[in-house]
């Protein structure tokens, strides 16, 4: 028998040499050992921005773009939860994941630990401090006051770069034990001057602590990026980047921005305080009637109460110029065709508008949730006539008639002669629902956030005890 080489059978040999031929090596791939275990691991943060669980199970930015991806390789994706930004750091450092995504700024330091793919998302970092406590403008004013960020956060790094290069008095302390969330509470509870936060995390949280204001960016906007350990094998590496390069990723990254950051302009300071105040002082009135008319026609309970907060600020005998009437603010004609006698009745309203609100969702056969429920706030607000011509003018425009991103996009145009002309309802003012359903989502999500806050907190003390590292001034 021929022995070549190592003494192995020439069958061998030829072998392994057209493995070798076709794959390069002869240890499968990364990607390779990924797609035949089915199973794509990622590692994240539990963040507003990143990952979570809600009612419809685990959602978040990362994670829904995670998952398209895994879907994209076609193996399942697990998440493996850190518990601060150091430890997304180590998991991946010891390969307990195959890559991070958690809202992580690709920085020079970074670099030499990870290999970024290409950035999805570019965010400022922002300096927050309490309204009416001094309006810090410049990174001299931050060295006067105390400052929190977080442990291994590009903030962090920033700072370290910042003292080093600009102000060597400038001190601060940095925490892996709090979230941003936490830190922003400490500012608001005046415990600590100023914290920095992306602007992505700020964006969503402002309306849950509307005395809290942004004082300056640090820097310009900076990239935010999937992380991959470093290795010779970038298969997994590449894919990521080959899987942002295609087109419908770059439509998912617009929806997720719609569905995630969408709605947050609508609610300014002055309106994210009038409402907190109005639920601590009308809200429990009224709580009992949504809840049964939730229950009844399938909704969530604080939507409703969301929308009876845009309506009438939660007044039951609210009128406007126009006849409609009540906390649900319902035409004269509506409320005939619903059965409600007296529209200035809170319970018979509620009742009302949310069964009309279902009918509308009922209506809406073929468009996925969560996009049904804000057309049907849109046709509640507008009419359903004028989102159906919305619809049909965003099909024309190429887009999908079942997205709300898309129908949000056409239906101020209905204000728009050259388009009206050719509808079948006419004139709109089409910009109204769409300002309608984003405050409705603000006053919705805010609810929602309250209602999660633990019942025993952890007091501000106790959260000042974990602020550990105090970073000193370079001498
Ligand atoms: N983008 C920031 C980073 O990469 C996130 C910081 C934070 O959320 O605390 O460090």
């Amino acid at each position: 028998m021929l022995r070549g080489l190592f003494g192995l059978t020439a069958k061998t040999l030829v072998a392994m040499l057209c493995l070798l031929a076709l794959t390069g090596s002869i240890r499968p791939t990364q990607l390779e050992t990924i797609q035949a275990r089915g199973e794509l691991v990622m590692v994240t943060r539990n963040s507003p921005t990143t990952y979570y669980q809600d009612r419809s199970g685990d959602v978040g930015y990362e994670y829904e773009l995670a998952k398209a991806f895994a879907n994209n390789l076609g193996v399942e994706l697990r998440v493996v939860v850190a518990d601060s930004l150091t430890e997304v750091f180590t998991l991946l450092d010891s390969n307990q994941a195959a890559f991070a995504a958690a809202g992580l700024t690709i920085t020079a330091e970074r670099q030499r630990w990870v290999r970024f793919a290409e950035p999805y998302m570019y965010v400022t970092e922002q300096v927050v401090y309490r309204r009416g406590r001094g309006k810090p403008s410049s990174i001299a004013d931050l060295a006067a006051g105390n400052l929190v960020v977080s442990a291994g956060s590009s903030h962090a790094q920033r700072l370290r770069q910042i003292q080093r290069e600009q102000e060597p008095a400038l001190t601060w302390r940095e925490t892996d034990d709090l979230g941003v969330t936490d830190l922003l509470h400490l500012v608001e509870a005046d415990q600590v001057d100023y914290t920095i936060v992306d602007s992505n995390e700020f964006d969503l949280l402002q309306a849950y602590f509307p005395n809290l204001a942004v004082a300056f960016e640090l820097v310009s906007p900076q990239p935010i990026a999937w992380a991959f350990p470093h290795s010779r094998d970038d298969s997994l590496h590449k894919a990521a980047n080959d899987f942002f390069a295609q087109h419908p990723t770059q439509v998912r990254l617009a929806w997720l921005a719609e569905r995630y950051y969408g709605h947050l302009e609508s609610l300014d300071y002055v309106g994210a305080i009038h409402f907190l105040n109005q639920a601590d002082r009308k809200l429990h009135k009224y709580q009992e009637h949504f809840k049964k008319a939730a229950d009844k026609h399938e909704f969530d309970w604080r939507l409703l109460a969301a929308v009876g907060y845009q309506e009438s600020h939660w007044r039951a005998n609210a009128r406007s110029f126009t006849g409609v009437r009540g906390l649900m603010m319902l035409t004269r004609t509506t409320a005939k065709e619903l059965g409600v006698r007296n529209r200035l009745d809170p319970l018979q309203s509620i009742e009302g508008g949310s069964r009309y609100l279902a009918q509308l969702r009922k209506r809406l056969k073929g468009v996925n949730e969560p996009d049904r429920t804000w057309m049907a706030l849109a046709a509640y607000n507008v009419g359903y006539g004028h989102l159906s011509d919305a619809r049909k003018i965003a099909r024309e425009m190429g887009g999908n008639p079942n997205s709300w991103m898309d129908v949000k996009e056409a239906l101020p145009l209905l204000t728009q002669k050259r388009y009206y002309r050719h509808t079948r309802h006419g004139y709109a003012r089409g910009h109204e629902p769409v300002e309608y359903v984003q405050n409705i989502r603000r006053y919705y999500d805010v609810l929602v956030w309250n209602d999660q806050q633990p019942q025993t907190v952890t007091t501000d003390e106790q959260m000042l005890s974990l602020l550990t590292k105090e970073v000193p001034p370079l001498l």
